[in-house]
């Protein structure tokens, strides 16, 4: 084995050893796999050569944007979520079932894809002040979209309480109501269903932790030879840092679990002082308010349970600003050409901290959720273009 970072050599332990044997006899050329489907997971880990050389450690991605259906770590957990329905018996492929999820994101997408995939419908409830791109996206794959003007989540409108209510509508009804953006006006229509409704319900689907719990963490720890001193990652849901943490915690007793939070979120908070807010002192007075940021996909302010399932795993917490996530998106574009989104930015920054805070020579792991293609309206219209840049100095991203 070429030893890249010869002061960084780690011995297998012996617990790692049948987990490496497993990964070694997989490996050879890739073989033919059966669908879209067959092109999740296995994804790449690899070293993020600018942050390794100035931090002294190894700082690892999980290329997770090399996902093959909505390209990004959703699908694991859109995958994992249908085939636990059909095993159920609540989903059943070309009978008319129809998937039901509130997402503004990621996790649509995989939906929509693999629904076409194995047979289903997807009905996609989305806030109306979602990018359009987003939805023309759905669209094009196929799924029906449902613009649902925005609402708290404590609101019988809000999309995630929609579509629950969609799903179960269409199990008892012959119809099922949608609204569309026509000519910038939001018009209601409905549409004839038969089958099954299902609600995929990511926030409580405990399908959802379990893809990573049987995915990524069995593939990082084979990928990494057992060898991992800390795993960092954001929550959207929890399911990430839930499932990969419960992997490997029984494994690495000695692993650091490290939540990356972007402002706004209320998780930081909870991690570090067992409460849940996110209230930031005003300057200058005693009023607090509400932050908000532009990170799109982590940061939540309830605990979900998919959060539950791993909080007690979760060791620290590194809270990331708009201003550095830019930043780092920016460096690792100027630096070692890698093009991602916002919440694997915030992910980049906190390993960044939590290599200051181990030291040199520690390996640490994080994963990149999607790519940077999913965000150019929004987060990379704020970052900007990298133009010619060569010169800027990690100091200034962590001071950002
Ligand atoms: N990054 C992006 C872009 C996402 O859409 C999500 C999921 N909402 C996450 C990260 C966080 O993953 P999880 O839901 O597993 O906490």
């Amino acid at each position: 084995r070429e030893v890249l970072y010869p002061h960084r050599r780690y011995e297998d332990s012996a617990d790692s050893k049948s987990a490496l044997d497993a990964h070694v006899a997989r490996s050879g050329p890739p073989a033919i796999v059966e669908g879209i489907q067959g092109c999740i997971g296995n994804t790449p880990l690899f070293r993020i050569k600018s942050l390794s050389d100035e931090t002294g450690c190894e700082i690892l991605a999980k290329a997770e944007f090399l996902n093959g259906a909505g390209q990004s770590s959703k699908d694991r957990v859109a995958l994992s979520m249908i085939e636990i329905a059909e095993e159920k018996g609540l989903l059943t492929p070309y009978s008319g079932d129809t998937i039901y999820e509130g997402t503004s994101g990621s996790t649509g997408i995989s939906l929509a894809s693999l629904a076409r995939a194995k047979g289903f419908l997807a009905h996609i409830c989305m806030p109306s002040d979602q990018a359009i791109e987003k939805s023309n996206l759905l669209l094009k794959l196929g799924a029906i979209v449902d613009r649902v003007p925005p609402a708290p989540i404590v609101e019988k409108d809000n999309f995630v309480n929609r579509a629950r209510a969609l799903a179960h509508a269409h199990t008892a009804s012959t119809t099922v109501p949608f609204t569309a953006e026509e000519d910038g006006h939001l018009e209601t229509h409905e549409r004839k269903v038969c089958g099954r409704g299902f609600f995929a319900d990511q926030f409580e689907n405990e399908a959802n932790w379990r893809a990573h719990y049987s995915g990524t963490g069995p593939e990082l720890y084979a990928q990494c030879n057992g060898k991992i001193d800390a795993f960092v990652a954001g929550a959207g849901t929890g399911g990430t840092i839930s499932g990969v943490a419960r992997y490997l915690k029984p494994l690495l007793p000695n692993i650091t679990i490290v939540l990356a939070d972007p402002q706004g979120s209320g998780l930081y908070n909870r991690v570090r002082y067992g409460v849940m807010f996110d209230l930031k002192e005003r300057e200058g007075t005693r009023r607090r308010r509400q932050v908000d940021t532009i990170v799109e996909g982590i940061g939540i302010n309830r605990v979900t349970a998919n959060f539950e399932v791993g909080k007690e795993l979760v060791d620290d917490a590194v809270r990331v600003t708009d201003a550095q996530a830019l930043a780092m998106a920016r460096w690792l574009v100027e630096k070692d050409g890698i093009f991602i989104g916002s919440s694997s930015a915030v992910n980049c920054f906190a390993a960044v901290k939590t290599a200051q805070k181990l030291g040199p020579g520690h390996r640490i792991v994080t994963v990149l959720s999607d790519s940077g293609s999913r965000h150019l309206s929004r987060f990379w219209a704020k970052a900007g273009d990298v133009g010619g840049a060569v010169d800027t100095k990690l100091e200034d991203v962590l001071n950002a």
